[in-house]
């Protein structure tokens, strides 16, 4: 056994899920399926009922597609009831619902699952299969979430993480972690950006480092722009070719749809060292009962030419995010490649002409998240090992009448970090506030984090807004006499039993506040708990 007892390093990723140890000073990923150091993010309810996670999930995926659940990272902390959902739905071939709180859920074979349920069969998977390798019992975790992920998301994977079983110490962002990996303990005084393409998501930051201190200067990226689209390019390009050879369209067939899905991003990945594939399905279809085979050749000049757009969109948003900075590529001293996605040789090759040197090598893109946060979990210990700065990267703001929507906390404001602002007095009743976070001038595009209910008698004071180091969001009332109160949080969809108890606690507080209480160091601050998502 360590003297200290380790923290596990956590990159939950879209697709692949991997964790990583400190022993001895070294970072290491732990071999958690088949032996290699990345798990699928899948989960699936085989025919006889039985729970499978990681490559037995995915491997079974073909023939079980309703009961094989993964990107479930693209769903978590959403509601269901909202824009990006709506559209995921579309892609998934699983069933997604509503769950009781107003999130997201899925049927796996026949039980209703929420979100962060499914997640923490990926993480206690590999919290297992962590203590097995390591002999020892693992309690501690740090998870890494993307910069972009909302006060709801992080709520949620925090939740997943207990579900699992682990205490999680700490949330911290993919790339400050990645920048961990990079620059721990190499006393780097240096402009770094971390490029970051996933499953679903790209991701840019810019960060700056000073010895241990690793300070995020801005952060970027298109939450709609990840490996999926490359895969789902090469699906049409297949479809549209098989039709054109036999007439036959195979999109309404959701078994042959399901072998396309995998062969695309086999021959996807394939083409990242070869030059050629050729795509190979027999017995996809049958015409007159004898058997149609799929075969269809794809170049890597092909697939570059069907997917180019997709990377130009991703150097578009560096070149916003170097533009809102007023730097220039040359102003950073390394490019990390972080995500699968980023081992396209295009995506390599369009980094080096547009950087004019080539990506950092020496860090592992699927490893670099899971290590750099095994390295927080491990400088949790050891007071001022590491300092973290990062950014709020999607601002946080509250609901105005006709729907528009006011920033409160901007992008990019540093954090931790406080805003006060005051509520209008209310004539009667109690004071709502729908708290969202996005970037749109409107709420309906934006993603809605609760609603904060305040006691008539708060009308009119300040309230505040916290975000801590995590991107957490915390909310404080100002209230109106030498008491302390407290007021709860309650969301729109608050399952039943959350609203009566939120009007016992009103009722039960009303009776109390008659006895006087006595003043609290002069000022007076009623905390609000949130009461969604755990
Ligand atoms: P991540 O979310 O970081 O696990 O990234 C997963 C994405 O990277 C998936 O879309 C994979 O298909 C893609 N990917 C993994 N390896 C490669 C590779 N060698 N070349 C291109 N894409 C890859």
């Amino acid at each position: 056994m360590s003297a200290k007892p380790i923290t596990l390093g956590v990159d939950f990723g879209t697709t692949n899920t991997c964790v990583a140890y400190v022993k001895g000073k070294v970072p290491r990923c732990v071999p958690t399926d088949k032996g290699s150091l990345v798990l699928p993010s899948v989960v699936a309810k085989s025919t006889k009922g039985e729970l499978l996670v990681g490559n037995v999930a995915k491997d079974q995926m073909v023939t079980n597609p309703k009961n094989t659940v993964y990107g479930v990272k693209r769903l978590i902390g959403r509601q269901f009831r909202s824009k990006t959902v709506e559209e995921l739905r579309k892609y998934f071939s699983y069933e997604i619902v509503e769950g009781e709180d107003g999130g997201c859920a899925v049927n796996l074979g026949g039980t209703v699952q929420s979100i962060p349920e499914v997640s923490s069969h990926i993480l206690s998977h590999c919290k297992k299969v962590s203590e097995a390798f390591l002999e020892e019992p693992i309690e501690d975790a740090v998870i890494a979430v993307p910069a972009y992920f909302t006060d709801s998301q992080r709520a949620a994977v925090k939740e997943a993480g207990k579900l699992a079983g682990f205490n999680v110490k700490r949330i911290i962002n993919e790339p400050t972690a990645a920048a961990l990996a990079y620059g721990f303990n190499r006393g780097f005084d240096q402009k770094i950006l971390v490029y970051d393409m996933g499953g679903g998501t790209f991701d840019v930051s810019i960060l700056q480092l000073h010895g241990n201190v690793f300070e995020v200067v801005a952060t970027g990226g298109d939450t709609f722009l990840g490996g999926v689209d490359f895969d789902n390019r090469i699906i049409d390009y297949v479809l549209e070719e098989f039709r054109r050879q036999t007439r036959i369209d195979l999109a309404t067939s959701p078994i042959a749809l399901q072998r396309i899905k995998s062969a695309s991003e086999t021959t996807k990945i394939d083409l990242s060292m070869m030059a050629n594939v050729m795509i190979e399905l027999p017995y996809i279809e049958s015409r007159r009962g004898k058997p149609v085979d799929l075969r269809i050749a794809l170049s890597r000049e092909k697939l570059n030419a069907l997917t180019g757009d997709l990377v130009d969109r991703t150097f578009q948003v560096v070149g916003n995010l170097l533009a809102e900075e007023s730097l220039r590529p040359t102003d950073l001293r390394e490019v990390l490649l972080v995500g699968g996605q980023s081992r396209m040789p295009l995506v390599q090759g369009k980094t080096h002409q547009y950087f004019g040197k080539l990506p950092r090598k020496g860090v592992h893109p699927d490893e670099s998240v899971a290590l750099g946060a095994a390295l927080l979990g491990e400088s949790l210990h050891e007071e001022d090992a590491v300092t973290l700065v990062d950014v709020l990267s999607v601002p946080i703001g509250i609901a105005l009448p006709g729907g528009r929507f006011r920033r409160i906390i901007e992008k990019n404001a540093s954090i931790p970090t406080a805003k006060s602002f005051r509520l209008p007095p209310a004539k009667s009743g109690d004071v709502e506030l729908d708290v969202f976070q996005g970037e749109a001038e409107q709420i309906v595009d934006n993603e809605y984090l609760g609603t904060l209910r305040f006691a008539p008698d708060l009308g009119g004071r300040k309230v505040t807004f916290q975000v801590d180091e995590e991107c957490m969001l915390r909310v404080t009332a100002e209230g109106t006499t030498g008491a302390a109160r407290e007021v709860l949080l309650a969301t729109k969809d608050t399952p039943q039993s959350l609203k009566e108890a939120w009007n016992e606690e009103m009722a039960r507080r009303a009776a109390e506040q008659s006895a006087a209480e006595p003043p609290r160091g002069g000022g007076l601050f009623a905390s609000i708990r949130r009461i969604w998502g755990g």
